[in-house]
């Protein structure tokens, strides 16, 4: 009888293909090794070599003839490697040469399966780049939201501001016609500015020019006058006080106390064009902040003028950049000597509206007061500058329906200022402060202390002020004095 023993039968996989072995019993564990060289065609595989056999689940089994049985669906997967060499294989390696074109393959086989499991790894690192861009991003949004929300800071116009282009349009433009009723009111100081659109004060003002009698004087050209102006109105800033409206009252108020005083027939045309272009460009493109705080915030127009009035000198030189242009220049006729003298008496009005200068601007002109000569060019000089004084704070000189919403218009500008000022940790002036100031605390001490003084020192030259404008001033300190006593019972 013959007995058949069946072979011991093993599934193996290498690479990607699978082998079936049949181990007959017997066989010995070199021929094991031999038989799984040979499966993955490394037959020149020796004794070094590494034969690894691994279940699906990872556990290695040992190589030996008692290797045991298994299935198809389960089968060993085979590893051989030259130890001598180095050289991994499993996807099997016929020549047994580093660089064996089997071999590359399975490398580069590796070397993708490596770059696939490094996909996720990658992806995560492109993911952190885009994170840290939105990051970067999000940061510099939030900087210029932070910085959108701040108060503008030291934001102040160039020095000589670039005149825009100037529309010929203007030079044909109709004339205004006013009424007589309309010419008289213009000559008085209770003159009502808030009933007026902003070209028909220019309108009003270009008047002024021609009944002075300048026009005809300084051979003016009408459409060149109509520019200058129109160029002025536009280069005066929207402030709540120092606006295109507040050069219009200055200059009304100028142009009332030369015909209240009857200085027409005393002065030079030359002194009133002086006096007229000082009220009208004495705050043009003023930038609602004072000089307290363009000194204090280290503004560019403090840096420019060393600290000096730099308002006050930035005005003038607005004013001048204007008149420099030929198509605004009304000064073109005049001779040198008369420019000469022009520039100089306006430059000097326009700087003694800081009122830093005021004390020493009094002192003088009480002094001059005592002997004053209409014929003396510096006594002229003098008064014209306390005129333009004047009219630059003479709102209480008008009736009170004019001058309490002007109170308004200073106190929000003002509160601006001192909002600003806080916000940059700059020192406040109390009479700006909100949580320190009252309408009739702020009116009462400035028009005792500052505007009474300065008209009744005028009035020492000009009497006729006492007539209507130093009693509707007086007026005025009286209702505050009795509001002030109402709001704090002393
Ligand atoms: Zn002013």
């Amino acid at each position: 009888m013959t007995t058949t023993v069946a072979p011991n039968r093993i599934h193996i996989k290498v690479g990607d293909k699978c082998e079936v072995l049949d181990l007959y019993p017997g066989c010995t564990h070199e021929d094991v090794r031999a038989i799984l060289c040979s499966a993955a065609d490394m037959v020149d595989a020796d004794k070094d070599s590494l034969i690894k056999l691994t279940k699906p689940d990872g556990t290695i089994v040992p190589v030996s003839p008692f290797l045991p049985g298994n299935t198809d669906k389960e089968p060993y997967t085979l590893q051989v490697q030259y130890r001598s060499r180095g050289s991994p294989n499993g996807a099997g390696g016929g020549g047994g040469g580093a660089a064996s074109p089997t071999k590359i393959g399975y490398l580069e086989a590796k070397l993708n399966d490596i770059s696939k499991a490094l996909e996720p790894l990658r992806e995560m690192q492109s993911f952190r780049e885009q994170i840290v861009s939105f990051q970067k991003r999000l940061e510099s949004a939030e900087k210029q939201i932070s910085m959108a929300n701040l108060p503008e800071t030291k934001v102040i116009p160039k020095a000589i501001k670039r005149i825009s282009k100037i529309d010929p349009i203007f030079a044909h433009q109709p004339k205004y016609v006013f009424t007589d009723e309309t010419v008289a009111y213009l000559k008085q100081p209770s003159f009502n500015n808030w009933q007026w659109e902003e070209n028909e004060m220019t309108a009003l003002m270009e008047h002024m020019f021609t009944e002075l009698g300048l026009v005809d004087k300084f051979k003016m050209e009408l459409p060149t006058l109509k520019r200058f102006l129109c160029v002025v109105k536009d280069n005066y800033n929207h402030n709540p006080f120092h606006n295109f409206r507040h050069c219009f009252c200055v200059t009304q108020m100028f142009y009332g106390m030369l015909h209240e005083a009857d200085l027409v027939s005393k002065l030079e045309p030359i002194d009133l064009l002086v006096g007229l272009i000082s009220c009208i460009i004495h705050d043009i493109d003023h930038p609602g902040f004072n000089n307290a705080y363009q000194v204090n915030a280290k503004t560019e127009l403090a840096i420019i003028y060393n600290d000096q009035s730099p308002l006050e000198n930035h005005h003038c030189a607005v004013g001048f950049t204007i008149l420099r242009n030929n198509d605004c220049n009304i000064f073109k006729n005049l001779s040198d000597k008369d420019y000469e003298h022009v520039r100089k008496g306006i430059i000097r009005c326009v700087l003694s509206t800081d009122l830093t200068k005021h004390g020493e601007i009094m002192t003088k002109f009480k002094a001059v007061s005592e002997n004053f000569n209409f014929a003396d060019v510096e006594h002229k000089a003098q008064l014209l500058v306390m005129m333009v004084k004047c009219a630059d704070i003479s709102n209480e000189a008008r009736p009170a329906d004019v001058a309490e919403p002007w109170l308004d218009c200073l106190l929000e500008e003002y509160f601006a200022q001192s909002d600003r000022e806080k916000a940059e940790g700059l020192p406040v002036a109390p009479f700006m402060d909100r949580d320190k100031v009252t309408k009739p605390g702020a009116q009462v001490g400035f028009i005792q202390f500052v505007m009474i003084p300065l008209f009744e020192n005028l009035a020492r030259v000009l009497p006729q002020l006492e007539g209507n404008v130093l009693p509707q001033i007086r007026k005025s300190l009286a209702y505050y004095q009795d509001l002030q006593q109402k709001m704090t019972g002393k």
